[in-house]
């Protein structure tokens, strides 16, 4: 009877957090939403006003003239359409795209659903989090890490970019976490995000002189050096064996659905931030069925 009631509590507290951890994530999932979209646009303004300073030149590009400032939290966002601002009770994760039908609340102009997949993509990665590290501070790193490769990925995807401001602050933020022993040892941490840099940046280099190509971008080493310094350097290896399995597999499947060509460059990006966060959640099992493997 009493270890019913126990049971039954801890199913209750259970049921509190994982609720709890959704709404925060599709909270986090639509502020993804908005990295994803400006970040780069941010960006690459930055750039043009480098260029411009740096050449002394009043030349201004097309589609600056006139474009008002924009950061993370400004302007509000707009319909593209018909520049409806988007109302609060139009911004609710998920239930507010269901509501209004994938269209916009003024000229009906559709909504891309990345918006609503995003979010809901964001929700489920975090409650496996949840489930897998439980009510902890590895739950509130782990979550950290988890949303910074979905912006990772969906920026990759649309710009073969993996930008400075969040892979830096990864490599940092994996210091830090693990400066507390929360996933692996500090020293393991710090040679992670050597070799993590190193092996891509020599893989780089060989393809280069081998082939004259460039198969990869400097963001991918920065990726790896901070998933080196969340995982440790014991775990590059896997890390970089899945992300081919996932590439391979990601590949054929679009090559036989989509019949895209092959020469079309994928982004490295996607796959490596997949990878990483599979070896963050069950490298602990991988590792084991590897070392049955290789004995
Ligand atoms: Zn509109």
């Amino acid at each position: 009877m009493l270890l019913n009631d126990a049971a039954d509590l801890a199913q209750d507290q259970l049921a509190l957090f994982i609720t709890a951890v959704v709404v925060f994530a599709l909270l986090i999932g639509s502020f993804l939403n908005v990295v994803i979209l400006r970040l780069p646009v941010m960006m690459e303004r930055a750039w043009r006003r480098d260029a411009q300073q740096m050449l002394e030149s009043d030349v201004s590009f097309a589609g600056d003239a006139g474009s008002e400032p924009i950061s993370l939290a400004h302007p509000p966002s707009t319909c593209p359409k018909c520049g409806h601002r988007i109302r609060a009770w139009e911004n609710v994760p998920v239930i507010s795209y269901v509501f209004l039908r994938g269209r916009c609340g003024q000229c009906r102009a559709p909504i891309s659903m990345r918006y609503p997949l995003v979010e809901i993509a964001t929700a489920l990665l975090s409650v496996v989090v949840a489930l897998q590290f439980g009510a902890s501070w590895l739950t509130l790193a782990a979550l950290l890490l988890t949303w910074a490769l979905i912006a990772l990925t969906m920026i990759d995807i649309d710009h073969q970019l993996l930008p400075d401001s969040i892979t830096l602050p990864l490599l940092w933020l994996g210091l830090i976490v693990n400066s507390q022993g929360l996933l692996v040892p500090l020293d393991d941490a710090l040679w992670g995000a050597v070799f993590g840099y190193l092996s891509l940046w020599s893989v780089y280099w060989g393809f280069k002189l081998l082939t004259g190509k460039e198969g990869m971008g400097y963001g991918d080493f920065k990726l790896l050096a901070a998933l080196g310094a969340w995982l440790g350097w014991q775990a590059l290896p896997m890390v970089i064996i899945l992300s081919s399995l996932v590439g391979a597999v990601i590949g054929i499947a679009m090559i036989l659905l989509l019949g895209r060509d092959k020469n079309v460059p994928i982004p490295f990006g996607p796959y490596l931030a997949i990878a990483g966060w599979i070896v963050l959640l069950w490298g602990d099992v991988l590792s084991g069925h590897f070392r049955l493997l290789s004995a």
